[in-house]
């Protein structure tokens, strides 16, 4: 493709020179800090770490001096102790998805709202996206990001967008055809199911306008979407975002698919070793820190991803300056992507430990089945249980499936096992084992 027909939404900054967009950046961290010294979250922590002021940022290396947050932070807080703004300013929230207890939630002033939609157009742009387009977002509507932040950035790019949500995919297909649909926003497990729903419903491939597939919220392999690919024959892009960063198109693939463009006018990223937190060489793998810096409301800074990445070194075909992240390899927590929810196993704990008749021992296995993931709980009960009637032991099972999918919104299957029967290991407790090979 001719340099002349690569896409952009704003060419001037996303091909800026490292300079230009290190003034942006330093700009933009010491307006978090700003704001930051006025959240009583960060206030403390900053002062802590010496700096009073954001005059103690001078460059864009002085981030090292501001201390890291995680997503425990987030949750200590719930609900506005990183309110950088007066409440009135606020107009919505989200939060993470998949994760009840104390959720992570993130405010947004409508100005951040318009650089956040602005920061998902620029995404679908340098995918190929135009106003032409009609844009059918299948992920959930809520307060997951997928959902709103994804579907206001593409009609600010001025495209038809159809809010099918997730399901229900007999509709899906409908509104596809009748519609013509030309670019889906899914999940890569869904996209995956697609394939087969749109086979057997009987419709052709001819019958739809389908050429392009935005997909993220979990990991998958570059052989998934050479497959995806294949099958549909789309394009497929992968988008990366998180409900902390503003949701969807952080970082995203330009049209040539050759790592995701972390927009770095809007975003410091740093890739440190996940134990000694110190910078690793370029190209190297390690976790994703990101500061975000097109957010008043709330700033976060130096964030704790957990996931696991590498800076693709060189630069990309269709001149962005902004640098490209590699696929992630995984997370340094234990945190499970089922279906594209988050599930933490300590959730899983917590329903067994405050329920009667059930035992110290658990164990949970992840697994494919077909193009879904499948979670079984194995739980030990107590000895008194255990002599109890098959009835008692069979509304237990029911009752625990019903209290996990209450509190992680997927329902798993129960396997009651006897009093010893799940192997205690030496030392560090292995709870989960995770029999996906990345498809
Ligand atoms: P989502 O519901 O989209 O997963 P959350 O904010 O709840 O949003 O979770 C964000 C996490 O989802 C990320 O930290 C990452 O682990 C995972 N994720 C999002 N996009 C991708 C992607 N393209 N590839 C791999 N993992 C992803
Ligand atoms: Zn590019």
């Amino acid at each position: 493709m001719a340099e002349q027909d690569v896409p952009f939404r704003d060419k001037k900054i996303e091909t800026a020179s490292r300079e230009e967009l290190e003034k942006v950046q330093l700009a933009g961290l010491k307006k978090q800090v700003e704001n930051g010294l006025k959240t009583p979250f960060y206030r403390d922590r900053l002062i802590k770490a010496g700096i009073t002021s954001p005059d103690a940022i001078t460059k864009v290396s002085d981030i090292r001096l501001l201390p890291f947050t995680t997503k425990n932070d987030l949750r200590e807080a719930y609900p506005f102790g990183l309110l950088a703004v007066p409440k009135e300013e606020v107009v919505r929230i989200h939060a993470s998805s998949g994760t009840t207890g104390t959720p992570t939630v993130i405010y947004l002033t409508q100005n951040d709202l318009n650089l956040a939609s602005d920061t998902m157009a620029r995404s679908l742009t340098a995918a190929g996206g135009t106003r032409s387009d009609i844009i059918q977002n299948m992920m959930t509507y809520g307060l997951f990001t997928g959902g709103l932040c994804f579907h206001y950035g593409a009609e600010l790019m001025g495209a038809m967008v159809i809010p099918t949500s997730a399901g229900n995919t007999i509709r899906q297909l409908k509104f596809m055809k009748d519609f013509g649909t030309t670019i889906i926003h899914a999940t890569p497990s869904y996209l995956l199911h697609l394939h087969a729903a749109i086979e057997s419903a009987g419709y052709s491939f001819e019958d739809l306008k389908l050429r392009k597939a935005i997909t993220g919220a979990e990991p998958h392999s570059e052989e998934l979407r050479c497959k995806i690919q294949d099958k549909l024959g789309i394009e497929v892009y992968n988008c990366y975002g998180m409900s902390e960063m503003n949701g969807p198109g952080l970082a995203f693939e330009c049209i040539y698919r050759a790592g995701m463009h972390v927009w770095e006018d809007r975003y410091i990223m740093e890739i440190v070793n996940p134990e000694t937190l110190e910078p690793v060489p370029d190209g190297e793998t390690g976790e994703l820190i990101l500061t975000i810096l097109c957010r008043d409301a709330m700033p976060l800074i130096r964030y704790r991803t957990r996931d696991l990445t590498r800076i693709i070194p060189g630069t990309c075909e269709c001149g962005r300056t902004h640098r490209r992240i590699a696929r992630f390899t995984g997370r340094t927590d234990d945190m499970l992507i089922i279906n594209g929810v988050n599930v933490f196993p300590s959730q899983i704990e917590e329903v067994l430990l405050r329920t009667h008749g059930v035992g110290a021992s658990y164990f949970i296995t992840v697994e494919k089945k077909g193009v879904l993931d499948k979670m079984t709980v194995q739980v030990e009960i107590t000895p008194e249980m255990f002599a109890d009637d098959a009835r008692v032991i069979h509304a237990l099972k029911d009752r625990l499936c019903q209290e996990m999918a209450a509190l992680i919104t997927i329902r798993p299957t129960i396997i009651i096992k006897q009093p010893g029967s799940i192997p205690i290991s030496e030392g560090k407790a292995k709870r989960v084992e995770d029999l996906r090979n990345l498809p």
